[in-house]
């Protein structure tokens, strides 16, 4: 059994996402924490959440992979602007306790100038505080594509962030187009990637996957999203994916440029690989 899923709206409540994800063959699913061009959210309701877990508990589902705003950079240079992105991912872990034990995404930031070194400092700190409060939710630290002056797009910040957290309520999520775009060849050697990931960062931080092709080459660090098959990637780096040891059991999130006809399609062709 595979976790796939895709990004869905929770504008309906979350147990219409629910019936929507099964609807088209998907056991787990990603969302939204906020408008993710912005910062405005509304609060979620208590009991449609705690009927949505309850519903996923019976079908089955895989542990959700909420994702931040986009525009939530903790490492932005302006110091008020940092203390607002900070706050909003404190709201944003207040909120995901309503759903225990799911997982909270998001892109570790840029640090537009100030250099990796200082923006790996504040991300962490914000993280810190942010997880003092032990709301029971798991925390991914996203791979970036490495486009301008993004934080995590390699393996190494990754590990950075986490050594500064210091927590184990902090994991990682890999987004293939991501590492693909940033230089990591999962397309000729995917064992090595996990082997190098593993070495780097540990294989037991590993908790989520973004199933993307890419639009570009390998170390594009382009962040351009296609369809499975439809890119650099192929169908047979989805298919060693998909039954990868190291990977098959974990929830695996298409952000793919599809409406849900699109999705359904994609979740069917992923399952067929499965061996
Ligand atoms: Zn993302
Ligand atoms: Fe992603
Ligand atoms: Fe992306």
């Amino acid at each position: 059994m595979r976790y796939i899923g895709c990004h869905l709206s929770t504008t309906g409540g979350f147990v219409n996402t629910v019936k929507t994800a099964a609807s088209i063959g998907a056991n787990t699913f990603a969302f939204f924490t906020r408008n993710p061009r912005g910062s405005r959210a509304k609060e979620e309701d208590p009991a449609d959440c705690a009927v949505a877990m309850a519903l996923m508990q019976e079908l089955q589902f895989g542990t959700l992979v909420a994702h931040g705003s986009y525009t939530m950079n903790l490492c932005t240079a302006d110091p008020e602007a940092r203390a607002f992105a900070a706050q909003i991912l404190e709201d944003d872990l207040r909120r995901m306790a309503l759903l225990p034990g799911n997982f909270y995404n998001f892109h570790p930031g840029s640090h537009v100038g100030q250099g990796a070194e200082a923006g790996i400092q504040q991300i962490s700190d914000a993280l810190k505080k942010a997880l003092a409060p032990g709301y029971p939710v798991t925390v991914l630290l996203e791979a970036m594509a490495g486009k301008g002056s993004e934080i995590g797009g390699n393996f190494t910040e990754l590990r950075q962030i986490i050594d500064c957290v210091g927590s184990d309520e902090v994991g990682v999520c890999l987004d293939t187009c991501h590492i693909w775009d940033g230089g990591y060849d999962i397309a000729a050697d995917l064992d090595g990637v996990l082997a190098e990931f593993d070495r780097v960062v540990g294989l037991r931080r590993l908790r989520a996957l973004h199933l993307n092709d890419s639009k570009n080459p390998l170390s594009a660090h382009k962040d351009r999203h296609a369809c499975i098959g439809e890119g650099y990637l192929g169908e047979k780096t989805f298919q060693n994916i998909i039954n990868h040891p190291a990977l098959k059991d974990l929830p695996m999130i298409l952000e793919t440029p599809n409406e849900l006809p699109g999705y359904q399609k994609e979740i069917a062709l992923l399952r067929q690989f499965e061996e």
